[in-house]
Parts: C-alpha cells; structure tokens; sequence
C-alpha cells in the first residue's frame, strides 16, 4: 500500500512528491535530522543569520526544477534577472563585462561587441560547435582548445562550475547535455537563478510541508540500514550508501569538493546579484542582504591551503572588484568533500540506469544516468523517473496496489 522513499534530497523529495500526486503513500525516510542533503541552509552562530551550504545557480531551461517548484507551491522563491545576463569580473585586468544573450533561438548577441566576451570573434564561438559532436572519452578542454579567449573568459569558468571537475580531465560529453539545454536553445533558457530566501526555504521546506499535508510520512534522523526487497522503494542517497545498501551495484566512486565562503558583509543596497569571476580563485560571488557568498568548484586543488589562506585570498579578490577595505570580515567557510560525482569519462561509465534487478526497487540521484552533470535539474528528474517506473509497474507490484 505503501512506497518507501530513502534519502530527502531534492531527488527523494521529487520522488516523494511524485508518488503522492498519484495517490500512493509514501513514507520518506532521511538520515540526518533535516532534509534537503547536499541543498540545504542552516543557521549559522558565527555570522548569526542563516546560511545555505553552498550557492546554487539555475536556469530557466531547468525545466524539471521549474516544475517541481510549481507543484510544491515555491515557484516564486526563485530569484535573478529578467534577462539572459551574466555579470563577470576579470581578476587579470580589473576589468567588468556583462554576457548578454539575446532572448531567442538564433544567437545574434555572437555578432555584438557589447553582447559577446570580449576579446572574442566569431570563430572561437564556432570552436564552441565541437562540443556537440564530443565523443565519450573526449575531455573538456583539449576540445575546446581552438575557442581561445572564449575559453580563457567564459567556457572554462562555466564547465568547471557545471561539471565541478578540471576540464583537462571533465567528459566533454557532460558539458554537450548543459549546452543542448541552454545556450543552445536561447537565451530564454538561460536566464540564470537563484534562491531568493535560501535552499531549504526553496526546495525543502515547501516540499515537506506539501507532502504532510496530503498524508505522506517524513521520518527524520532514521538511517535505513537494510532494504527489504518486496518492499516498493525509491532508493534515493548518495552514491557510497547505495553500494552498501545494493550489494554488487556499480556507482561513480571518485568525487570532488567545492568549497563556499560566507563573509559577513553587506554590499549598498542595488549591489545584490551575482558575478563570475575569472583569473583568480574566486569563482562566483552572491551577495545576499546581509552575506557575501563565494563558491569554488573543483576544489580539491586547493586542499593543501589553511582556511585562513583560502579565507584571505579570496576576500582580497573581492575587496579589489567591489573596491571594498582590505580587512577580512568574519567569514564562515563550508567545505563539502563529496559535493558531487567526479565527471570524468570513466565515472560517467559508471552511472546506473534508473531501474535495478528488482522491480521493486529504482534508484534516483544526481549520480545515476540522467544524462545531466550532478545537478538539482539532474537529481530531480532522477526522482521524476524512478517514481514513473515505479509506478509504471505497478500492476504487478503487490505491495504498491
Ligand atoms: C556546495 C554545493 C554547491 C552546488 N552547486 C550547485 C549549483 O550551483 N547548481 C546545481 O544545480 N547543483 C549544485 N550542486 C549539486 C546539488 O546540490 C546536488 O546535485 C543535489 O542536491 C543532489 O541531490 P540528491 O537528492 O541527488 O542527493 P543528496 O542531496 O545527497 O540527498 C541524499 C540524501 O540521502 C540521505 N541518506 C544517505 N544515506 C541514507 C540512509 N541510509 N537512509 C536514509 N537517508 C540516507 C542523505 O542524508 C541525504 O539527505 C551543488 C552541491 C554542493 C554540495
């Protein structure tokens, strides 16, 4: 009568929801004491206000997210521009440019010096056309190798960001699927976004409020340790749980970090937004109300430096950009270790399809073969698809009727 959903990330929570917009009953079990996973804020002493573990960036052609969003209820919780603009800072030459895409299909904004990255001509963006064709085992950067400044100003920031890997070793095949879902459509589907009011607030809160309301059971702090095998299940943790818990399973088993730097400090107010950064070790900065956040992908290169370095570093970045004093606020640093899968060419090979040996049991995760980078869009339409094929079975699924 029941579907058993494990793990509260946004891919469970998808699932969950799902299933309950069906009519099944869903009991969502999650092992930490919140939900939300590898999304989530929390209140933090230091700063004394609340934080999210990391930036996430989205973007209009995040349809699934778009959609899940709507259903829950938070579709207005997102935030950003209007248009299809990405504000950048370039450490190298202290310099600010603004990308403008135009809204349509055609990309015309490639024919503006005003528009484009600068520096660039119309050939480097050609250069950018390999990347459909990549191969597998090619690799990010020696395909984009002919894209020059494009590269160097722009490409290198946005794979490295969207794939969390070095694109010397990043699948190019991974950064093809993010293309054919954005720029290539348009700028209408490149409209970045982001939480307005925090990640739980978004993804979470919202979802669990809307699964209790209809009835579906949240259990908190409970770690499944076993699975029982005529039990219909959505098993949606990371990676390394779901080996231990599916013995014999095969799953992405390198990982990277990204590090974020949440430094107490407000930006004048019309300040507020977010800037990519080049040539430094800052990578994307958002200022909130009352915080500014710095993301780092890939961060493992940096692991031999002390907090404090890191700390110093990039507030020296930001400090020469915004023209702010050079003495550090207080600063809260958030290294999550495995942010996400490493997206290499051998780990994408080891993603797993939705479905397992056992009708009963499908697998949902950023991690398993959806055909996105680990992402929001790629987890949950991983729990969009394992609650379909879950349900798609479900005539002969007898602890599901
Ligand atoms: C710092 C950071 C920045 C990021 N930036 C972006 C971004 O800009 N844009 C973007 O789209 N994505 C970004 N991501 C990736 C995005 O957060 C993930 O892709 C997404 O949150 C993964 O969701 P999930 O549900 O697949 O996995 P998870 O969030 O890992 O959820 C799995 C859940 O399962 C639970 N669990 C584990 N074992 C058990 C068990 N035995 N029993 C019960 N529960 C269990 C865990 O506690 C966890 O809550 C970022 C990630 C990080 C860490």
């Amino acid at each position: 009568m029941s579907v058993h959903v494990i793990g509260a990330g946004v891919a469970g929570l998808a699932a969950a929801c799902q299933l309950t917009e069906a009519g099944h009953h869903v009991v969502l079990f999650e092992a930490a004491k919140t939900a939300g996973g590898r999304a989530r804020s929390h209140y933090d002493n230091v700063l004394g206000c609340r934080i999210d573990n990391g930036n996430h960036l989205l973007l209009s052609g995040n349809i699934a997210t778009l959609a899940y969003l709507q259903r829950i209820g938070a579709n207005r919780s997102l935030t950003g521009p209007a248009e299809p603009i990405f504000p950048f800072h370039d450490l190298r030459t202290g310099k600010s440019w603004t990308l403008r895409l135009n809204q349509g299909g055609f990309p015309w904004w490639i024919f503006s010096s005003r528009r484009r990255v600068p520096g660039t001509r119309l050939h480097h963006y050609l250069g950018l056309l390999k990347i459909r064709r990549a191969k597998p085992s090619d690799l990010v950067a020696p395909l984009l190798a002919g894209t020059g400044p494009l590269y160097s100003q722009l490409l290198e920031l946005l794979a490295v960001s969207a794939l969390n890997t070095s694109p010397q070793v990043a699948a190019a095949a991974a950064l093809r699927s993010v293309f054919a879902e954005s720029l290539d459509l348009g700028g209408y589907a490149t409209i970045p976004r982001y939480a307005r009011g925090g990640l739980s607030e978004t993804f979470v809160d919202p979802a669990l409020n809307w699964l209790r309301e209809r009835g579906a059971v949240i259990r908190l702090g409970e770690r499944v340790s076993e699975l029982n095998p005529a039990q219909a299940t959505i098993l949606a943790v990371p990676p390394w749980a779901a080996a231990e818990l599916v013995p014999g399973l095969t799953v992405p088993n390198e990982f990277e970090s990204i590090y974020n730097l949440h430094f107490k400090y407000s930006l004048p107010p019309g300040e507020a937004g977010f800037w990519g950064f080049i040539g430094g070790m800052t990578e994307w900065v958002f200022a909130h109300s009352s915080v500014i956040s710095v993301t780092i992908s890939a961060a493992s290169r940096y692991a031999d430096m002390s907090a404090q370095d890191i700390a110093a570093k990039v507030w020296s970045e930001i400090a020469s950009a915004f023209s702010l004093p050079p003495e550090i606020p207080v600063y809260r640093a958030v290294w999550e270790k495995r942010a996400t899968m490493l997206a290499t060419p051998a780990q994408m090979a080891r993603r797993p399809k939705t479905r397992t040996n056992n009708p009963n049991l499908m697998l949902a995760g950023d991690w398993t073969d959806t055909g996105l980078p680990a992402t929001i869009e790629g987890a949950i339409r991983s729990g969009n698809a394992a609650a379909q094929a879950l349900m798609s079975g479900l005539n002969g699924l007898s602890a599901i009727v």
